[in-house]
């Protein structure tokens, strides 16, 4: 097994798919993501060849896909039902990976709301960007990329944000907090998101060496606590490929090292997953 720090599989990519060591894989994205290059169809054929029982496709939703606010924008994240559900022996979720966008914990498009339909025609009920999206999505990400607004926030504010985020009834994963680098009380965070019923990702992508030490630091301090306290972690590696659908290697590796209980890993197999995701629906 490949060091966290060393990870080698950008190295190569070949036919011989080694099988993914969780069941499923709950964030990856598509060419929607437009730094993203590969369709739906090739992420489940990647998820087939690694193995894995269940995909959860998470594009951005995001000020990154577009400069507009309007809902010809963001159709792709609304009409999900024609996918199938049982893709090539697949389990298919329908999720998007939502940016947090201030110290409320507030996700994008929460504000913006949309008066026309996507042929232009006038809406009888307007609804918000995000309540257009969450009426189609399975579950969310909340996760930080442009943390500009946090500059100068104390911790009791950054943590807030992060505890708000959780409690929007479709958001089930916190994404890549590590990786955000955005100071926050850990324990308060993890334990919430426990009480919650709520998880705490750890991505593969964070392990990437640009993100360098401070990354894997932070990422390990979090898979630690959630197993000294009992919390539920999802696995995702964050594909922006196909080829990377599946491929854990330092997420497996630093798990391995710190003896994370297997009970904990919510990805374990598609049957626990979806159990959690059918509580969130209940609680909805
Ligand atoms: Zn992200
Ligand atoms: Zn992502």
């Amino acid at each position: 097994m490949s060091s966290p720090m060393q990870p080698d599989h950008r190295e190569y990519c070949s036919d011989a798919v080694s099988p993914s060591p969780f069941a499923c894989d709950v964030h990856t994205h598509t060419l929607f993501s437009r730094h993203a290059y590969s369709t739906i169809g090739e992420c489940v054929a990647a998820a087939r060849l690694a193995g894995l029982e269940l995909l959860g496709s998470t594009d951005h939703y995001s000020c990154m896909t577009s400069p507009n606010i309007h809902i010809r924008d963001y159709q792709y994240l609304m009409n999900f039902d024609v996918w199938p559900r049982v893709w090539d022996g697949v389990y298919v979720l329908h999720g998007v990976e939502a940016d947090i966008v201030d110290l409320h914990g507030h996700l994008f498009g929460w504000d913006q709301m949309l008066y026309e339909g996507i042929v232009g025609r006038e809406a009888k009920r307007p609804l918000t960007l995000k309540q257009h999206v969450w009426r189609s999505i399975d579950y969310a990400i909340a996760s930080i990329h442009n943390d500009s607004f946090t500059e100068g926030a104390t911790i009791a504010q950054t943590t807030g944000m992060y505890v708000h985020a959780l409690e929007d009834p479709k958001v089930l994963i916190l994404g890549h907090a590590g990786r955000a680098g955005v100071p926050f009380d850990v324990d308060a965070v993890l334990l919430a998101a426990k009480e919650l019923g709520k998880l705490i990702e750890i991505n593969e992508h964070s392990f990437a060496p640009q993100y360098g030490e401070g990354s894997f630091t932070r990422c390990r301090h979090i898979a630690e606590r959630c197993a000294e306290l009992g919390v539920m972690i999802s696995t995702g590696t964050d594909a922006h490929i196909a080829c990377d659908v599946g491929r854990f290697d330092a997420v497996a590796a630093l798990l391995d090292e710190i003896h994370f209980p297997p009970e904990l890993i919510a990805t374990r197999s598609a049957a626990t997953f979806l159990k959690l995701l059918e509580a969130l629906s209940d609680n909805r």
